[in-house]
């Protein structure tokens, strides 16, 4: 029996462990991947924390980028030697009414989730359903690809359905893991692209990733200064505080919308204000693998790039609490191989 080092959670708020495994076996409709980087994302912590429920032991990780080593019985789309991320979205049972409708995130089965319903990239080798697994472009390294497998994909995927056009103003609330690409993804898809950060000194910042104006949530009214520019066709709401999120809805335009992405507790919404301007708040999922692709690629096309921290393998519990911390600038990868 070969083996492998994966890590992997065995309850609840347990510890990271590092143990020796024996290599997957992809079986019908999957590949088995040699994983070589595993972005370490906030959502890890349902695995690590127990927040929802999780079949234990599990090894975490959906944002994996490796080359494909074995097909399973019926892969025709996938070829060894390929190299393929896998993210959140591992797949579909493809036979439901929801995914009859295409609405495969609504999966009444439940959509599979990488390193969650089914173990992820935190190991030196996993299997994916072929449908969960997309291409990774040339231009990008492994290293540049794994952030973009959840971070990215939610943000690119989120501005590019959000129905705003080239010239219009978009607001990035949060210059964080999925701010600072959600700001350079709005830049490059031709928006008026605003940054929204607590303090003076992150100006400099949301310039050099593209944003044309900042507000200093601080120092500023957001909601006035975003009026100011004209109003918000968009505000992508990256971070996790409902309070900061409720405050940009004033300074959206008429029928703008409030595009929530990060998790955050209630938030506190005047009615008044939503039906006078039309106003919408809407919550987004990550997307597909598709989407990842698209992902993917437009960031090679353009030039967009997650700004990293890597760690090895065997520091996960060092990677993990610096993702915690949110001090992380600004997306931590673990090398697997
Ligand atoms: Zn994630
Ligand atoms: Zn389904």
């Amino acid at each position: 029996m070969a083996g492998m080092r994966a890590v992997q959670v065995s309850r609840a708020q347990g510890p990271f462990e590092i143990v020796e495994r024996e290599i997957p076996e992809p079986g019908p409709g999957e590949v088995r991947i040699k994983v070589e980087t595993c972005g370490v994302c906030h959502s890890d912590s349902i695995v690590k924390e127990g927040l929802l429920p999780v079949e234990y032991p599990r090894v975490p990780g959906h944002e994996v980028v490796g080359i494909v080593d074995k097909l399973g019985e019926g892969v025709t789309r996938l070829a060894p030697g390929q190299r393929v991320g896998a993210g959140w979205h591992g797949g579909q049972c493809g036979h439901c009414n929801r995914c009859r409708r295409g609405e495969f995130f609504a999966c009444e089965r439940g959509p599979v989730v990488t390193g969650w319903s089914r173990d992820g990239g935190y190991a030196e080798y996993m299997t994916a359903l072929q449908d969960g697994v997309a291409a990774v472009p040339d231009g990008l390294t492994a290293l540049e690809a794994a952030p973009l497998m959840c971070a990215g994909v939610t943000t690119y995927n989120a501005l590019r359905n959000s129905g705003a056009r080239g010239g219009d103003l978009v607001a990035v609330l949060g210059l964080g893991g999925l701010g600072h690409l959600g700001v350079q993804y709005a830049a490059k898809m031709g928006f008026c692209t605003v940054g929204i950060a607590r303090g003076q000194d992150k100006a400099a910042l949301a310039r050099q990733l593209g944003a044309h104006h900042y507000i200093d949530s601080q120092a500023q009214d957001v909601a006035a200064e975003l009026k100011n520019l004209g109003g918000a066709r968009i505000v992508l709401a990256t971070v996790t505080n409902g309070d900061a999120m409720a405050a940009t809805i004033g300074g959206l335009a008429p029928y703008g919308t409030l595009l929530v992405l990060g998790a955050a507790g209630p938030m506190q919404v005047n009615p008044m204000t939503m039906l006078v301007g039309q106003l919408s708040v809407r919550g987004w999922y990550s997307g597909t693998a598709i989407d990842s692709e698209d992902t993917m690629a437009f960031s090679a096309l353009t030039g967009v790039r997650s700004m990293n921290e890597e760690y090895p393998m065997e520091k996960v519990a060092e990677a993990y609490e610096r993702m915690m911390s949110g001090k992380a600038r600004f997306r931590v990868v673990l090398r697997i191989s």
